[in-house]
């Protein structure tokens, strides 16, 4: 039995009870696959951070056209960074 991403994200917000956290840590010591699961979560996490950060940096227009378009074009280039793999 292994740790679905929604509960590992539970565990991770600490929004499960002790008892179950008790049994996932332990679930974690030796299971490398949910560990690596946790990580990727912890990543994705950096990962809007990081967005966010860059946003500010790029110090998008309060016009919400101009945000979309930004958003657009982002869109685009995750789809033919996809595609190109
Ligand atoms: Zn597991």
């Amino acid at each position: 039995m292994h740790y679905t991403i929604f509960e590992l994200d539970q565990y991770r917000n600490h929004a499960m009870s002790w008892f179950r956290r008790t049994f996932c840590r332990l679930h974690l010591l030796h299971c490398h696959r949910c560990r690596e699961r946790l990580t990727r979560l912890r990543l994705d996490d950096m990962l809007i951070l990081d967005l966010k950060k860059s946003e500010q940096k790029m110090d998008i227009p309060e016009n919400p056209l101009e945000y979309h378009r930004l958003c657009d074009i982002f869109h685009d280039e995750m789809k033919e960074h996809k595609s190109t793999v």
